[in-house]
C-alpha cells in the first residue's frame, strides 16, 4: 500500500496505483470505482483511463476530503460509473450514452449519518471553495431527515469554469412526479 495522497493528479497513472493506495489522506483508489450494483452484477466498473483518474482524484481531494475533515468517516455511495454501469441503472439499450459526470468521474452521491441530506447541501453550497453542481437528489422529510443523497459535482481544471449551480430533484406533492427546481430546498411550493 503507498501513499500518493500528495502526487499531483497529473503524475498519476493507473499502472502504477494498487486499489489500496492512498489518493487523499484519508480515502483510498477503490473507493471512487467501488458499486455494489456494479460487483453483485458483475459490470466492469474501472476508470478507462487516466484521464478519469486524475478527475476523481481532484474530487476527492476539494469534495470528499473537506467533508471527511468536518463530518467524519464515510464512503461515497457512488463517485466513477462507466457507461456500462449506467446503462444498468438507468435501464438503457447498448449504445445509449450517458452525460452524466459520474462518467467522467467528475461528480460523487453522498451520505453522511446523523446529518440531515438538505444541510449536507448547504453545508457544501456554503464551504466548498469551488463546485460545478450541488443537487439535493430525493429528500423527502417525511422519510426521514437522511433520505435521499446529495450528488456534487466538480470538474477539474483542464474542462473549464465550474458553473456552482444549486438544485434539488424533488416530488411535486401537487403532481406527483420528480423535477429539478432551482436553488436548495425540501419542497416545490
Ligand atoms: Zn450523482
Amino acid at each position: 500500500m503507498a501513499n500518493h495522497s500528495r502526487t499531483k493528479p497529473e503524475n498519476l497513472s493507473l499502472a502504477k496505483l494498487a486499489p489500496q493506495d492512498f489518493i487523499a489522506p484519508n480515502f483510498r483508489l477503490h473507493e471512487l470505482t467501488r458499486s455494489e450494483i456494479a460487483s453483485r452484477l458483475g459490470v466492469d466498473n474501472a476508470f478507462p483511463g487516466d484521464r478519469e483518474l486524475r478527475a476523481a482524484v481532484h474530487l476527492a481531494r476539494k469534495v470528499l476530503q473537506p467533508l471527511r475533515d468536518t463530518f467524519g468517516g464515510f464512503t461515497p455511495n457512488s463517485v466513477f460509473r462507466s457507461q456500462a454501469l449506467e446503462r444498468v441503472l438507468k435501464r438503457k439499450p447498448s449504445g445509449w450514452l450517458s452525460t452524466s459526470q459520474h462518467t467522467r468521474a467528475c461528480a460523487c452521491d453522498i451520505e453522511i449519518v446523523g446529518k440531515s441530506t438538505l444541510e449536507l447541501a448547504q453545508w457544501a453550497a456554503d464551504n466548498l471553495p469551488d463546485y460545478d453542481q450541488i443537487i439535493c437528489e430525493c429528500y423527502d422529510p417525511d422519510e426521514g431527515p437522511n433520505s435521499g443523497w446529495v450528488h456534487l459535482s466538480l470538474k477539474p481544471p483542464e474542462q473549464g469554469e465550474n458553473r456552482k449551480q444549486l438544485l434539488s430533484y424533488i416530488r411535486d406533492m401537487s403532481g406527483g412526479q420528480w423535477l429539478y427546481v432551482p436553488g436548495l430546498r425540501a419542497s416545490v411550493g
